[in-house]
């Protein structure tokens, strides 16, 4: 039996940040090419058969992003470079200085800043997210991998996995930030519940919080929206939100569930809280996985201390929901490891979805 298909783009190779901009210093940017090429080593080693991501209408973006910041977001690069923000002050790269924070605004709605410097802070939410000439390309094509992994499992794949690269599940529906700027796992979820009628479930267990996900669907009981994360209450991105009063709002009432852990969690209480996210779901007709794998134990990135063992028992949990399933890459910065650990939640998932199919 074939393993489940790796929808892939080499177009991720064209974001290549130089830098993150982190309390006003330029720090080493770590979500660089290597990590997905170091996924696809492992997974087609392991005879994961590897499907090109396909070219997928704007509207599928469009049904979870504004218009407005998927424009921004196309068009960014080049009007930076045309204004000459290269050259003077000699910022290669798309940079925000100045937030449409609402305490500024107060009621007034923002307007649109014609200064091309100033225009990034009506979008971006942090300064760590640099667009450079290759990232709309490369965002676009994750996008694509998303969507065409859901048309795969419509189709009739028990499951696929998105090899996306910029990462997704930061984005909201307006704005952009986190290393992220499509959210790629809210496109699929969407996709998926276009086609199948709701509920879905898009469950994230990247070892940071899916504000993404949570903002998009906060009031829509169509998408159910769960993540288990490292705790922003003790001091972790993204700090404003991720804590587990955060229930949805009507009518989407209890259709979102954060399940905040303490830094230095492990398997066991790590792997029970991705359980109770599953049985959680419940009778979804579909699953998203938002798969980050920044919860090992050897992440730069984050406090928890996951195995790959963990991993895996977390997708033998998802899979056995028995549900169609597109899982999408989130983060992950442990290069050396990074393809394993992928590879053990897939495995993971496959093993559950087998479990259930066998009775
Ligand atoms: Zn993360």
């Amino acid at each position: 039996m074939p393993g489940m298909p790796l929808v892939w783009s080499d177009d991720h190779r064209l974001h290549v940040p130089s830098a993150e901009i982190w309390l006003g210093v330029r720090t080493p940017a770590v979500e660089l090419p290597a990590r997905a090429d170091a996924i696809r080593a492992a997974l087609e080693a392991a005879g994961h058969p590897v499907v090109a991501a396909r070219p997928q209408p704007d509207a599928a973006l469009a049904a979870v992003h504004d218009r407005a910041l998927l424009e921004f977001l196309a068009g960014a690069h080049a009007d930076w470079t045309a204004a000459g923000l290269h050259d003077d002050p000699g910022q290669p790269e798309v940079i925000p200085y100045f937030f449409a924070h609402p305490g500024l605004l107060g009621p007034h709605e923002p307007a649109l800043p014609v200064a091309t410097w100033a225009r990034t802070g009506a979008f971006a939410f942090d300064t760590m997210t640099p667009i450079g000439a290759g990232t709309w390309p490369a965002a676009r094509a994750g996008a694509d991998a998303a969507l065409t992994a859901a048309e795969l499992v419509l189709a009739g794949a028990p499951a696929a996995y998105a090899c996306t690269r910029p990462p997704g599940h930061h984005v909201t529906r307006s704005a952009y930030g986190g290393c992220c700027y499509l959210n790629n796992a809210a496109i699929a979820a969407e996709r998926l519940r276009a086609a199948l009628g709701g509920p879905v479930a898009l469950l994230d267990v990247d070892a940071h919080h899916g504000n993404g996900a949570q903002a998009i669907f906060y009031a829509d009981a169509g998408v159910r929206t769960g993540s288990v994360h490292v705790d922003p209450g003790a001091g972790w991105f993204p700090h404003f939100l991720g804590f587990a009063g955060e229930n949805g709002a009507a009518p989407g009432d209890g259709a979102n569930r954060n399940l905040p852990l303490a830094p230095g969690t492990g398997d066991d209480a790590w792997v029970a809280a991705v359980q109770e996210l599953a049985w959680w779901a419940g009778d979804a007709r579909a699953l998203v996985v938002a798969l980050g794998v920044d919860a090992a134990a050897g992440d730069p990135e984050s406090p928890l201390a996951v195995t790959e063992h963990g991993f895996r028992a977390a997708g033998r949990a998802l899979g056995a929901l028995g549900m169609p399933t597109v899982v999408v890459q989130e983060g992950g910065y442990d290069v050396a490891a990074i393809g394993g650990l992928v590879l053990a939640a897939l495995e993971g998932i496959h093993e559950g979805q087998q479990e259930v199919d066998g009775g």
